[in-house]
C-alpha cells in the first residue's frame, strides 16, 4: 500500500453492491483508507432487487406444487390461500436485515460511507453532493439497470426493480424476453396464481444454454401452465379498461393487468463522468478493462457488471477480492472467467457449468455427450408429471468433462459440487470410478456410461 497522504482516502469505491462492498472490506483490512458511496440502498442489485428477494419468491412459488404433491404421499392439506401483502412484507423484513448486515460490514471493516450519489469530479477527485472527496485508487462498481425497448407504450410496463413492491399479485401477467430474469419470474408468477403469458421473440428460452437445457425448460414452462409464446415480438402496449393490451407483431394481442420486460441489463455508466477523465467506455456502456480489472487509466478500476464480463453477482465478488488483494495486498490476481458455472432458478431450475452441446462442437471440436431424461423419484408418488434432464459433455480427445448441465429439483446445489470437477479439469474415468449416491438424481453424473451421441 502506498504511503501518499496527499489523498484523502487511498481508495474510494463509487457502488455499495457485492464487488464495491467486497473489494472495499478486504482493501480496509490491508490498512487502505476506504470511503464508499451508494445512491440507493447499500447491498447492491442481488439483495435489494434481484437474486435474494428472487429466491425467496421462487421458494413461496413452490408451496402451490408441494401442497399437491403431498397428496401423493398420503397428506390431505387443507384449503391454502396466498398473501402476497405477507410475503411482501416478510421478504422486505429479510432484505432490511441483509441491508443492515452490509452496513455493519463497512462500520466494522472501518469504511466510511457516503450515502449519496458519486461521480468522477477529475482522475482522482469524487464529487458527492456539494462535497469532493480525492482518493489515489478509484474503483468503479456500480453495476447495472433493467433496459427496456424503446416500443410504444413502454411506459406502462415495470421492470424487475419494480415487481418487488406490487401492490397486489397480478391475476394476468405478461413477460417479455427468455432470459434469466423472464424465465424465473414466470415461473413464480405462476406458482403464485397468476395467469402467466411469457413472450419471447426466438425460437427456445435461454439463448446462449445448452440445446437440451434450452428444450426442457420451455417443455417444463409450458407443461405447469406457462402460455409461452416462441417467435412472439411486441409492437406496442395500450391502456384500456380491462387493463394493459400487449399487440404483437403476428396480429394477436393478449390482456393483462402487468407487463413485466426481462430484456436485459445495461452498465450503470450515465453521468457518472468516466469519459471525461480518459476512461475507455464502448458504445454499450461498459467499462473497458483488462485482467486485473484496471481500466485505460492507471489508478482507476471497474469491477462487477459495469464491465459487463459474466454478470453475475459471485463473480462481482470475486472480481473485487481479486482487484483488492492485487492494488493493496500485494498479491497480483488476476480473474479467470473461464467454467463459471451459473443457474435459473426456473421451475424446475437449471445448473450448468462450462460448454454447451454447441458451444464444445465450435471450441473442442470431437465430443461425447451423454445424457439422461428421467422422472425424479418423487414424482413416481406425487404423479407430477415432470422431467429432469442430466448432461455431460466430454472433450474425446483429452476425455475432460467441458460442460454438466442439468435441469430438474435441486439442479444448481448439484452443479456448484460438480464446477469444482469441472474447473479442476478432471477427466471423464474420474467421474466413472467415483461411487454413486442412492437413491439420488445425482449419482446419474457418475453412471452414465454410453454416450447418446458424438460429434467430430
Ligand atoms: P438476459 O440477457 O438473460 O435475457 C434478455 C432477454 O431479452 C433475451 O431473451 C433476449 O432475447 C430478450 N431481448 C433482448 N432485447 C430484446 C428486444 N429488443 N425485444 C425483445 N426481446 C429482447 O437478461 P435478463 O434481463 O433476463 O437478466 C439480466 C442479467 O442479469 C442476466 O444476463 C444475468 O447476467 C443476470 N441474472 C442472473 C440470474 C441468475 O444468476 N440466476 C438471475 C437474473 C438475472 P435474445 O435471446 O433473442 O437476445
Amino acid at each position: 500500500m502506498s504511503e501518499t497522504t496527499q489523498y484523502d482516502f487511498d481508495l474510494f469505491v463509487i457502488g455499495a453492491g457485492s464487488g464495491g462492498v467486497r473489494a472495499a472490506r478486504i482493501a480496509a483490512g490491508y490498512g487502505a483508507r476506504v470511503g464508499i458511496c451508494e445512491e440507493s440502498r447499500v447491498g447492491g442489485t442481488c439483495v435489494i432487487r434481484g437474486c435474494v428477494p428472487k429466491k425467496l419468491m421462487v421458494y413461496a412459488a413452490h408451496f402451490a406444487e408441494d401442497f399437491e404433491d403431498a397428496r401423493g404421499y398420503g397428506w390431505e392439506v387443507g384449503e391454502s390461500r396466498f398473501s402476497w401483502p405477507r410475503l411482501i412484507a416478510a421478504k422486505d423484513a429479510e432484505i432490511d436485515r441483509l441491508n443492515q448486515v452490509y452496513l455493519r460490514l463497512l462500520a466494522d471493516a472501518g469504511v466510511t460511507l457516503y450515502q449519496q450519489r458519486g461521480t468522477l469530479a477529475g482522475p482522482h477527485e469524487v464529487q458527492l453532493g456539494s462535497e469532493t472527496v480525492s482518493a489515489e485508487h478509484i474503483l468503479v462498481a456500480t453495476g447495472g439497470r433493467p433496459w427496456v425497448p424503446e416500443i410504444p407504450g413502454a411506459e406502462h410496463a415495470i421492470t424487475s426493480d419494480e415487481v418487488f413492491h406490487l401492490d397486489e399479485l397480478p391475476a394476468r401477467v405478461a413477460i417479455v424476453g427468455g432470459g434469466f430474469i423472464a424465465c424465473e419470474f414466470a415461473g413464480i408468477f405462476n406458482g403464485l396464481g397468476s395467469r402467466v403469458t411469457q413472450l419471447y421473440r426466438g425460437d427456445a428460452v435461454l439463448r446462449g444454454f445448452d440445446g437440451d437445457v434450452r428444450r426442457v425448460v420451455g417443455e417444463e414452462l409450458r407443461n405447469k401452465g406457462v402460455d409461452l409464446r416462441l417467435e412472439s415480438d411486441v409492437e406496442r402496449i395500450v391502456k384500456t379498461d380491462d387493463g394493459l393490451r400487449v399487440d404483437l407483431q403476428d396480429g394477436e394481442c393478449v390482456v393483462v393487468d402487468e407487463v413485466l420486460y426481462a430484456t436485459g441489463r445495461v452498465p450503470n455508466v450515465r453521468g457518472l463522468g468516466l469519459p471525461e477523465v480518459g476512461v475507455e467506455v464502448r458504445a454499450d456502456g461498459r467499462v473497458v478493462v483488462d485482467e486485473l480489472s484496471c481500466t485505460s487509466v492507471g489508478h482507476i478500476y471497474a469491477v462487477g457488471d459495469v464491465t459487463s464480463r459474466v454478470n453475475l453477482t459471485p463473480v462481482a465478488i470475486y472480481e473485487g477480492h481479486a482487484f483488492a488483494d492485487t492494488v493493496f495486498g500485494g498479491r497480483t490476481r488476476p480473474v479467470n472467467h473461464e467454467f463459471v458455472p451459473s443457474a435459473v432458478f426456473s421451475q424446475p431450475p437449471v445448473g450448468t457449468v462450462g460448454y454447451s452441446e454447441e458451444d464444445a462442437i465450435h471450441h473442442v471440436g470431437a465430443v461425447d455427450i451423454f445424457l439422461s431424461e428421467f422422472r425424479p423419484m418423487k414424482h413416481t408418488l406425487s404423479g407430477r408429471n415432470e422431467k429432469m434432464m442430466m448432461k455431460l459433455v466430454v472433450d474425446r480427445e483429452s476425455q475432460g468433462v467441458v460442460g454438466v448441465h442439468i435441469v430438474g429439483p435441486d439442479a444448481p446445489e448439484i452443479v456448484q459440487g460438480f464446477a469444482v470437477a469441472v474447473k479442476s479439469g478432471l477427466t471423464k474415468d474420474r467421474f466413472d470410478c467415483t461411487i454413486g449416491i442412492h437413491p439420488t438424481a445425482a449419482e446419474e453424473l457418475v453412471t452414465m456410461r454410453t454416450p447418446v451421441r458424438s460429434h467430430g
